[in-house]
């Protein structure tokens, strides 16, 4: 489990906590001024043990004398109750989850409704990165890709497209099962960012952590993560892409190149490949441009160990666009 968001699961609940307390004070004040008897009944129940345990212990009661008292004290309670028009339990907590009493936690487990908002907080985390089409693999439309053969290569950009769409799909399925680094590339709006988002939205959903930031925002991080005034809202950054299960850096090369951004992409690229943790690269760059704009230390692991997937086709967007307006 993300610590991170683990606690921010945890603020919540206590949130829901204080606020079911706040309730139940409310109810016992509305309750207590409209019938000061119930006021009265919930003092004698209260009482009831330690009275009874007294009047046993001095041979002047019995435990049936208290199970008595207690269900006729209970009886009158609950008539009251009722006759005001409130349900049974009014007055009996108002909490979201009576199991944990909104603690989060039953004999040291975690309850259900804490990993319901731990879970929709990795949503939650995910979807304020990615953007808000909710993508997914069904969505992914081939028919955008061009049919005719490349007079080049031979293959036309759907089967080309066919091809990365099959992978990317495996990849997703299989993610966990052995280590492996994807380097998106191609054009824009030829679908990088939205397969890559499929792929982040699958392995999450099998509750790997993922980490989805545009490579400016991950220099952005390292940038402040540095010096005697280091931003911690930025290390917890850094230390997260370094960690997670899958990192998707997007769109490589929109960044600004100089020596602390190099060094730090050779730092996460490094720290991704020896604890081998997956990493989804997506860059507009050719290989070339890569050559020329990074060192060689960088582009020799990317182009090394990373599968290249080639992105081919016009712009999808525009296509998109257009028959939308057609
Ligand atoms: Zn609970």
């Amino acid at each position: 489990m993300d610590g991170r968001l683990l606690a921010q699961a945890r603020e919540e609940k206590e949130n829901i906590r204080r606020q079911a307390l706040r309730t139940d004070r409310q109810r016992h004040e509305e309750a207590y001024a409209r019938v000061p008897e119930l006021q009265k009944l919930d003092a004698d129940i209260a009482a009831l043990v330690p009275r009874a345990a007294a009047g046993i212990m001095n041979g002047k009661g019995s435990l049936d004398d208290l199970r008595a008292r207690s269900l006729e004290l209970q009886a009158r309670r609950a008539e009251l109750l009722t006759a005001h028009g409130w349900p049974m339990d009014f007055l009996d907590g108002a909490w979201d989850c009576p199991r944990c009493r909104d603690t989060g936690y039953v004999e040291g487990q975690m309850c259900d409704c804490l990993k319901a908002l731990y879970e929709k907080a990795r949503v939650r985390d995910l979807s304020a990165l990615l953007t808000a089409e909710n993508e997914s693999f069904g969505d992914f439309d081939l028919s955008y890709y061009d049919d005719r053969p490349d007079p080049v290569s031979g293959v036309s950009p759907r089967a080309q497209m066919e091809t990365v769409y099959g992978l990317c799909k495996d990849y997703a399925r299989s993610f966990g099962r052995g280590h492996m680094d994807l380097l998106f590339r191609g054009g824009t709006g030829l679908g990088k960012t939205f397969l890559s988002a499929c792929i982040a939205r699958e392995v999450a959903k099998r509750d790997f952590s993922v980490v989805y930031e545009t490579a400016v925002a991950a220099m952005e991080a390292y940038r402040g993560a540095r010096g005697y005034d280091a931003d911690e809202d930025a290390q917890d950054k850094v230390r997260r892409m370094e960690c997670c299960d899958l990192l998707i850096l997007d769109d490589l090369g929109t960044e600004s190149v100089n020596s602390l951004s190099v060094s730090a992409l050779y730092t996460l690229v490094n720290t991704r490949l020896t604890a081998r943790k997956s990493t989804i690269i997506s860059t507009n760059l050719t290989a070339e441009q890569m050559a020329a704009r990074y060192p060689a230390p960088i582009v020799s692991r990317l182009e090394g160990e990373y599968q290249v997937l080639s992105f081919v086709g016009s712009d999808v967007r525009a296509l998109k666009k257009a028959r939308s307006l057609g």
